[in-house]
């Protein structure tokens, strides 16, 4: 075993050494200005961040949970309110909804995408709740809550089925805030206006994460809200800085959320190549798909349906024997990840959401199932045929057949 490379899940090291003197530049400009917090580093990347996007207004904020709690809020969701996600996402999905005031309200995924199922979503809507004549809202039948803003999560760097559920948000009057956290680039196909549609650009306002290991990633800790709403910008522009309009005039309570101009200075010398880095990944994608191609009987592999071009921040396969083909994995020098090991809906923290095993069968099988291999730019073709034929290897001696 010790002739085996190493495969790593995640380089974080070799994609940055060819910033090295950016970065020194960028530290020594925020030193020469004493600017730290705010200011021109910060307002030129949410001005290529937006561009990227394709959106009108990119606010920075300091991590994608507060872009999200941000987006939530500034869009309007209350105190009290129910917000609709998956559970099969990562649990900052669901603090931001309880920090706005709300309660999560879980639909189940699409067992081929892991992403939300808009059928799923339209029985909720239309079984589980009604219009109230007094408000005019619609309203949870069984805790009477308003529901008022869906979040679909755009996992593992492909984006949720929108058309349909932009559809049934706008029957029911409801804010849709994507978590793009994991989907920087990522695209649509929105048959709805016949074109392409990029991550981000496609709700009320969406947030994203610049967390080292997302597809851009900063040295340290970000996040960014899109939007094309001018008056939800302002808002979140209050949010992020104590509720300010201008300095010590307080409109509101707000965080400290803001965006750290070195950070901000490495995100745009990063972004440049943010388009190219995608489409390695999605090269390596390909190259996986190609190499397993054999194991499709024993392994599921990702789906990408036609209207979707994924970015891959994750790589998952499927297999009944995942725990075991882990481990011979690891055992064999190669890094593996469980996204998300257990669904929210079964977590401790949300003991008081009163849920059981059961409850959202295909969230559960998939977390019981999902195994992540190593997917980043810089992963070489030896290394992926490494991957391969031990996976080959492993899953001809152990896994018997999926379905
Ligand atoms: C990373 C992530 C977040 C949170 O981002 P942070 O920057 O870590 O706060 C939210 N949702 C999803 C799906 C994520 O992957």
């Amino acid at each position: 075993m010790n002739s085996t490379p190493h495969v790593p899940f995640l380089d974080l090291i070799t994609p940055h050494r060819q910033f090295e003197e950016d970065f020194v530049a960028i530290f020594r400009t925020a030193l020469n200005r004493a600017g730290f917090i705010g200011g021109p580093m910060v307002e030129d990347f949410e001005r290529e961040f937006a561009n990227f996007a394709g959106t009108q207004h990119c606010i920075g904020v300091a991590n994608g949970t507060d872009a999200l709690r941000f987006a939530l809020m500034a869009a309007g969701v209350r105190g009290g309110d129910l917000v609709i996600t998956v559970p099969n996402t990562f649990i900052a999905t669901t603090e931001a909804i309880s920090q706005a005031g709300a309660l999560p309200k879980f639909v189940d995924v699409d067992e081929r995408t892991y992403n939300m199922d808009p059928a799923k979503l339209q029985q909720y809507l239309e079984q589980e709740c009604q219009i109230d004549p007094a408000d005019g809202r619609l309203h949870d039948r069984e805790t009477s809550r308003p529901v008022t803003a869906v979040v679909p999560v755009h996992l593992y760097g492909q984006m949720a089925d929108m058309d349909p559920i932009l559809e049934q948000a706008q029957r029911y009057s409801l804010l849709v805030i994507e978590d793009a956290c994991q989907a920087h680039g990522a695209e649509y196909f929105s048959k709805q206006e016949g074109r392409w549609r990029k991550a981000g650009s496609m709700g009320d306002a969406a947030a994203f994460s610049f967390y080292p290991g997302k597809n851009l990633g900063a040295c340290g800790e970000a996040g960014a809200v899109t939007t094309n709403n001018s008056v939800l910008a302002k808002m979140v522009y209050m949010l992020r800085d104590h509720g300010q309009s201008q300095k010590y005039y307080h409109r509101l309570e707000g965080y400290n959320g803001r965006l750290d101009a070195i950070q901000a200075g490495i995100l745009n010398a990063k972004l440049v190549h943010l388009p190219a880095w995608n489409q390695q990944r999605r090269l390596n994608a390909n190259r996986y798909l190609d190499l397993f191609a054999s194991l499709a009987d024993s392994i599921v592999l990702p789906f990408e349906p036609s209207w979707s071009r994924a970015v891959y921040h994750i790589f998952v396969v499927r297999s009944q024997n995942r725990d075991l083909l882990r481990q011979q994995l690891e055992s064999a020098n190669i890094g593996t990840g469980i996204h998300y090991p257990i669904p929210l809906h079964l977590q401790d923290a949300y003991l008081h959401l009163s849920h059981q095993a059961g409850d959202f069968p295909v969230a559960e099988k998939a977390c019981s199932e999902i195994l992540s291999l190593p997917m980043y730019p810089q992963l070489s073709e030896e290394q992926q045929h490494t991957v391969a034929s031990r996976m080959m290897e492993c899953v001809q001696s152990t896994v018997p057949a999926v379905r």
